[in-house]
């Protein structure tokens, strides 16, 4: 077994707070994507049939990573990482593994530092295209889509809400649960969906009947893309897991609360879940995330997990600090031009299970992971009400609305609601790393 590159927990030059870029817009206050973060995503420019490519977020720029490959300024393995980031979908450069991505950050980051040469930055200028002018496409081609259920705040809330007597079933605490999603419906931070139909069991009734959804929902979640793979039959171990996570993105899981409610037991959500997720373009790797790496906190203190789940290294480091905010607009709020109305800060920190427990469970049994796999973390709710991640927590059910700028009331999303989630890592002492944002309209339904 391979030793683990240690690259999501190492801090290195790229880290450095007082590092600044030619770029000057990514040195702007509150910036998304400053030097240290360096961000992966793909992209054409707006309007134009171009194939799509891979690129890099630098303060307002896209870096073009197919035209940087072009450009004579890469070789070694930073070459051949931007070679595969050239494709028109960033699963081969996600198979190579870490010690690409690596490689292709680091040569990124010397190229975009401010202590470059003024003959480098003339190099580099003909790469760098407007955020404001290109379009942003679904960073992989994903084979397959698995959504967990780690936040035991949001799990108890949730369970309260469906079965009053009963709301944490006894194997939360062991098992990090899942089911397997849909990856056909994951769409890229800015497409619409339609409101689902399906059958509901109203209330009181003995019979369903077939509805639009009057219950539709959001889940805030961090997706997790899947870097290298594993052979079918050869579990990822604890220690490894982090080598094999490309990296994180903001992740929208639409629900259908009463398709749920009527379809979900035995065998858990299916159509209430698959018509619409939503992620976010930019994927931040490991790398951009380590100086906010944290020990995880259990409301219950658990420290016996069983040896597959366990590592000292896990328990001291093995969280996340992302901040997470959700909020919405509705049609007529973006009328008067209202921003966006936050109903919900949380962290990823207040997860029960980590981003590799999340992998080594998933892979415990032989389950196979492939270059361009999304894991959802599941609805991060934190401990208190306002850090709960989806309206039925929020609203307790649909029954206390929760009121917007201007006076109208949501219990659940209504069309025309626009949701907009964001995400940030700060603290002082290292530099803010942003995820950017994950929005999408609710239409109506057919
Ligand atoms: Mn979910």
């Amino acid at each position: 077994m391979s030793q683990p590159m240690g690259y999501s927990t190492t801090l290195n030059h790229t880290h450095d707070p007082a590092a600044t870029s030619w770029v000057a817009s990514a040195q702007a206050p509150g910036a998304d994507f400053p030097i240290q973060n360096l961000p992966w995503g793909v992209f054409r420019p707006t309007g134009s049939d171009e194939a799509f490519r891979g690129g890099v977020a630098i303060g307002d720029q896209v870096l073009d990573l197919s035209a940087l490959a072009r450009s004579g300024l890469l070789s070694g393995l930073a070459q051949q990482s931007a070679l595969a980031a050239s494709e028109p979908t960033l699963n081969t450069f996600m198979g190579m593994g870490p010690a690409a991505w690596q490689a292709l950050r680091h040569a990124v980051f010397d190229l975009l530092v401010s202590t470059a040469s003024s003959a480098v930055q003339q190099q580099v200028q003909p790469c760098l295209q407007a955020q404001g002018a290109v379009t942003l496409g679904l960073p992989a081609r994903i084979g397959d889509y698995t959504d967990f259920y780690t936040s035991i705040y949001h799990a108890t809330n949730i369970g309260k809400l469906f079965r009053p007597d009963n709301p944490l079933l006894p194997n939360y605490t062991w098992v990090p649960i899942g089911y397997h999603g849909r990856a056909s419906s994951v769409q890229v931070s800015g497409h619409g969906f339609k409101r689902p139909s399906g059958q509901v069991m109203p209330p009181g009734a003995t019979e369903p009947v077939f509805s639009a959804c009057k219950r539709l929902d959001w889940e805030l979640e961090l997706g997790v893309f899947v870097g290298t793979g594993n052979a079918l039959g050869d579990p990822i171990a604890l220690g490894n897991a982090e080598d094999h996570v490309f990296g994180l993105c903001l992740l929208n899981d639409w629900s259908a609360r009463d398709i749920q409610g009527w379809e979900y037991q035995p065998l858990g959500p299916f159509l209430s879940k698959n018509f619409a997720t939503t992620v976010s373009p930019w994927v931040v790797s490991l790398e951009a995330l380590a100086p906010y790496r944290t020990a995880m906190q259990r409301p219950d203190g658990k420290t016996n997990d069983l040896a597959y789940l366990h590592s000292e290294h896990n328990a001291q480091q093995g969280a996340l600090d992302v901040q997470l905010t959700m909020g919405l607009t509705s049609a007529a709020m973006r009328a008067a031009g209202t921003a966006v109305h936050n109903v919900c800060q949380t962290s990823y920190r207040h997860a029960y299970w980590t981003l590799a427990q999340m992998v080594a469970h998933h892979t415990v049994n032989g389950c196979n992971l492939q270059p361009g796999d999304l894991l959802g973390t599941g609805t991060l709710s934190g401990p208190t009400l306002d850090q709960a991640g989806a309206l039925i927590e929020l609203t307790e059910g649909g029954k206390v609305p929760l009121t917007l700028p201007g006076g109208e009331q949501r219990t659940f999303l209504q069309d025309g609601d626009e949701v907009t989630m964001r995400g940030w890592c700060e603290k002082p002492g290292a530099a803010r790393i942003g995820f950017g944002e994950c929005k999408a309209l609710v239409l109506p339904a057919t």
